[in-house]
């Protein structure tokens, strides 16, 4: 009987993206596991240059999920973990609070729900009438708000490469993968742009805007596909109209949370996102 010979693999873990969920994953994985080799293979020349470096900086309070479910769960208790490893590293951060402001009487039903929601999930909401608008942002009107007191803002980047830094892990960047060949029993082999092959045990996909494509070099059918969607921002030419964060209620009829305004780490105030097809994943321009 022929011997089948010991494959030698170049890591325990490999995960694909670079980006806050690649790093945090490889972060998690050398914390739970001392001794797990992981490898992290991103295809840019360093951290976090995708959505992870281009987002609005919230730390998100998990007020809009729904109570019970892992998003609701893990949002809450994400937000408390974001802010203590960044006050443990000395990452810039605060936990400003954000406002959600209704201006129109059909909004009321929808930021009622929203109030309801916040509680369930344990998350301290109060509710103000419009003319207590004021006492969080004086040139804010509205017909009522809520404000969401554990909502924050910090500086994703220096986040992920703190993740980097504190995972252990081998980070290679400038590694493109452009191929996996995953067998049964034998762990995963990927080849990279450059032509080099990495084998691990076992392979993570945090690709991001790529995670369907990663997902079908396996073998297989994520049964999604990702349609790309811009969101552009402007700067507030006078940021000292609003003190924090302050957001429209959602409309249902759109997945997204509407155009915000976000005071910055920067101390800027942007306002944004909008949601544009884009013409390519990773397009950031008219180009
Ligand atoms: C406009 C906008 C605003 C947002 N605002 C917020 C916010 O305020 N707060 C919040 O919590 N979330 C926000 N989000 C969501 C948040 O930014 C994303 O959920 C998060 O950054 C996703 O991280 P990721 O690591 O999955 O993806 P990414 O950051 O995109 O990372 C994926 C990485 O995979 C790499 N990659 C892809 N293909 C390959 C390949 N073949 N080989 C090697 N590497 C590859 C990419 O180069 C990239 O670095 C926002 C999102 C958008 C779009």
């Amino acid at each position: 009987m022929a011997r089948v010979p010991e494959i030698a693999y170049d890591c325990d873990v490999l995960v694909i993206g670079g980006g806050i969920v690649g790093l945090s994953t490889a972060y998690a994985i050398t914390r739970a596991a001392p001794g797990t080799r992981v490898t992290v293979l991103e295809k840019e020349p360093g951290p976090a240059r995708h959505q992870t470096g281009r987002n609005s900086g919230v730390i998100h309070s998990g007020i809009y999920y729904r109570p019970g479910s892992l998003k609701a769960r893990y949002a809450v208790r994400g937000a408390a973990e974001m802010v203590k490893f960044c006050a443990e590293y000395g990452i810039p951060h605060a936990v400003t609070g954000k406002l959600i402001v209704a201006t129109d009487r059909s909004e009321l039903p929808r930021l009622h729900a929203l109030v309801q929601r916040g509680r369930e999930n344990g998350i301290p909401v109060r509710e103000l009438g419009g003319s207590q608008i004021a006492e969080y942002e004086p040139e804010v009107r509205g017909l009522a708000a809520i404000h969401v007191g554990t909502t924050g803002i910090c500086d994703f980047v220096a986040v992920a490469r703190q993740l980097a830094h504190g995972s252990g892990a081998e980070i290679r960047y400038g590694t493109r993968v452009v191929r996996v060949d995953r067998r049964p029993e034998r762990g995963v082999a990927v080849l990279t742009a450059a032509g080099d092959v990495v084998r691990g045990r076992m392979l993570v996909n945090c690709a991001g805007l790529y995670s369907d494509e990663i997902a079908r070099l396996t073998g297989d059918d994520p049964d999604v596909r990702i349609v790309p969607f811009r969101g552009e921002y402007y700067e507030l030419a006078r940021p000292e109209l609003v003190r924090g964060l302050v957001y429209p209620v959602p409309d249902p009829a759109f997945p997204f949370l509407g155009v915000h305004l976000t005071r910055g780490i920067d101390g800027g105030v942007h306002v944004g996102p909008n949601a544009v097809p884009a013409l390519a994943r990773e397009g950031y321009g008219w180009g």
